[in-house]
This record gives C-alpha cells, sequence and structure tokens, in this order.
C-alpha cells in the first residue's frame, strides 16, 4: 500500500494483514529514508558513518539499522542543521517549553503539514467516528496558544463537530462555567469532552466534591491527551480515572479514550475501544535498550521509544524519543492490525516537557498567587 492511499482510506490501512502491513511500512519508511539521505547533510554524514543508504533496507528486519535522531538536539540552538527542507520552505513552528524552561522547536514544511493533518483527521474518523455533536475543550485555544502541540492536535477535531468551546483562558480553569456550557447543550447535541488528562480530572473531583450529578449522552467520548503525569511528580492513576468518569459522567470505559505523541513526531497513537493505542501504519516504533540504544528489543520488552515516522519531509522523522514503553504486534480484538503502543514513564534524567505539564503549572501557580491575594486582603 501506498503512502497516499494509506492517508486516504485510513480504516483499510488500519486493518491490513500483518504481512501486508510489514511490506507496505517498510516500502514507505524506505521512501522516506531514502528523501533525507539523499537532501540533508547533516542525516547523510550519519548514515555514511552507520555504513547504511536506502538500498540496504531491503525488509523489515533492516528499519532498526536506520539511523535515529534524539529529541534533545530539538532543543539545541544548531537544530535548523535537522532541517532536510530549506527554512524558507518551514510552515508551522510548534514549539515545547519542557520543565527547564528551553523550547523544544519541532518545523513542519507545507507537505508534512499537509499530510499530518489528513493523517490525523482520518485517525479521528475511524476510531471516534464523530461527525457532529459539541465538543469541550478543556484546554486553551489555538488563538491563545498558537505553537502549543497539543492543542493544534486537538483543534483538528473541530472541523467534525457542530459547536465547541474552549474552557481554559488566560491559564484559568473554572469548572462551574464547564457545567454550564455543557447544560446548555443537553438534550440537543452529542456532548464529548476533550482536553489533558489532568483538567478533566480537576473538572471530575468538582462535581465529586459538589455531589453535582451529570449524566452525558449514549455516545459521547472523553478525548485525551498530554500524558498522565503531573509537574509535582504525582501519576494520575488511569484505573480511578475510568471508575470516577463512569460514576460522574455515567460514561463507559469504552468510550473514554486516551492518545500519545510527542511534538516533534506527527505520529499520534489513538486508542480503540479496548484502551489499545494503534500506532499509524505509515510509522514504525521500534523498543530500544535503555542503555544502548542501537539495540532493538522485542515486542513486549521495556525500552526506550524510537519512531520512525515516513510521513515528514521537513527533517527526518526518526526520532529516538525520552520516553520509555513497550509494543505490542499481537491481534487486537478491535480489528486493527500493526502495532500498539503503550507509554510508561520519562527517561530518567529527561525533564517532563509536555504541553499539559507547562498548563498545568501555570493554572496551579496563578491559583496558589490569587489565594495568597485574598489571604492578605
Ligand atoms: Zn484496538
Amino acid at each position: 500500500m501506498e503512502l497516499v492511499t494509506m492517508l486516504g482510506m485510513p480504516g483499510e490501512a488500519l486493518r491490513v494483514a500483518r504481512d501486508d502491513w510489514r511490506e507496505s511500512l517498510t516500502d514507505v519508511v524506505r521512501q522516506a529514508f531514502a528523501l533525507h539521505f539523499e537532501r540533508n547533510g547533516f542525516y547523510r554524514a550519519q548514515c555514511d558513518a552507520a555504513g547504511l543508504a536506502p538500498s540496504d533496507i531491503r525488509a523489515w528486519a533492516d528499519l532498526q539499522r536506520i539511523p535515529l535522531l534524539p529529541v534533545s538536539m530539538f532543543k539545541q540552538a544548531g537544530a535548523h542543521v535537522l532541517m532536510t527542507c530549506g527554512l524558507e520552505d518551514v510552515e508551522i513552528e510548534i514549539r515545547s517549553t519542557g520543565t527547564s524552561g528551553v523550547p523544544s522547536v519541532a518545523r513542519r514544511d507545507s507537505t508534512t503539514v499537509t499530510r499530518a493533518s489528513v493523517g490525523i483527521f482520518g485517525g479521528y474518523r475511524d476510531f471516534f467516528g464523530i461527525s457532529q455533536g459539541a465538543g469541550l475543550f478543556l484546554c486553551p485555544s489555538t488563538a491563545e496558544v498558537p505553537e502549543m502541540g497539543m492543542v493544534k492536535i486537538f483543534n483538528l477535531l473541530t472541523g467534525m463537530l457542530d459547536d465547541h468551546r474552549y474552557i481554559v483562558r488566560e491559564y484559568s480553569f473554572d469548572p462551574e462555567e464547564a457545567l454550564a456550557q455543557l447544560r446548555s447543550w443537553e438534550g440537543r447535541m452529542t456532548r464529548h469532552l476533550i482536553g489533558p488528562p489532568f483538567i478533566i480530572a480537576r473538572f471530575l473531583k468538582y462535581l465529586e466534591l459538589e455531589d453535582i450529578p451529570l449524566t452525558l449522552d449514549p455516545d459521547s467520548l472523553i478525548i485525551m491527551l498530554g500524558g498522565w503525569k503531573q509537574y509535582t511528580g504525582n501519576s494520575i492513576s488511569r484505573d480511578d480515572f475510568n471508575e470516577k468518569a463512569q460514576r460522574m459522567l455515567g460514561i463507559d470505559r469504552t468510550r473514554i479514550r486516551d492518545m500519545y505523541g510527542m511534538i516533534e513526531s506527527n505520529m499520534l497513537a489513538i486508542e480503540c475501544e479496548h484502551q489499545r493505542k494503534h500506532v499509524p501504519p505509515w510509522c514504525y516504533i521500534s523498543i530500544r535498550d535503555v542503555t544502548d540504544a542501537s539495540v532493538e528489543l522485542e515486542p513486549g520488552k521495556t525500552g526506550g521509544i524510537a519512531i520512525l515516522d515516513a510521513l515528514n519531509t521537513a527533517y527526518p522523522g526518526f526520532l529516538l524519543s525520552d520516553d520509555v514503553g513497550e509494543v505490542d504486534e499481537g491481534d487486537c480484538p478491535c480489528g486493527r492490525t500493526g502495532q500498539t503502543v503503550k507509554f510508561r514513564r520519562r527517561r530518567q534524567g529527561a525533564e517532563l516537557g509536555c504541553c499539559a505539564v507547562s498548563i498545568e503549572k501555570y493554572i496551579d501557580s496563578r491559583e496558589v498567587v490569587s489565594e495568597c491575594e485574598l489571604a492578605d486582603a
């Protein structure tokens, strides 16, 4: 299957027989590798050092030989050397601040933006089947934070909804406003909650503490992205979250869907009804030994998450992330083939760098400030 077919027919591409999936994925990754090999001097030097040319990528087992770029490179001042396209061809820059305050910058050219948008949109259609309803976005709007990757990804959902509302403004979140908005849609539209886990968890906690009954609609979804570890170091438990969402919102756990991605990559893994995160058919996730990244581990083993993304024409989308997790290549009961990925934790020494963490930290610090002011008055 060609890359354009994968993008145009996501339902079919996610369900091809396992042998076809391997063959198609090897082909599209090889083609992407050849592009960066030819046009990117910095990357070519890595390939030459490894003694690897596109013609060496013959089969599935060769994918692990493709040189990887550590995501920490995107934080460096000379990150422009990573680019395959010219800086004049960059259409959009996505940033993540990270806990150290050093921004990670990922630049996309128009081909990459088009492919990634179509790919993510297709994924949303296949996994969520949304074509109407209302979305309550528990995150800042793209107007407020245009360079934040997480909200860009969420924002694509608005095109499938009849109505939507962003409820986090100037980094403050008012659960009463969220509740009023949900009630205003009641009986007219199917209501969906969209946002990072920690803000939705805050909303659930508010409903619980205030003892407010709220039952969403039969087809309501909770769609999340942004990680489960808070800037405080605490983790939100997924099981507790599921239980509380079912109890407070009357939503079935099969309709609670998390996603996994990172700003440096176009890869967005979306959960199916079995809460397994499916890797898109144009990406290969390779799990690496945390002590030696050149060693690929077999499915089921925990290690560093490397992503080989065939969509990216702006820079080589062959990245070694700071995340630790595992892949599963077994069949999912939902009928989709390919890989599923499970994020475990950040690699030791890596900073927490996701958008959700920076929003959460800011919301909290503002709350602390306003409370102190009240105390003083
Ligand atoms: Zn599945």
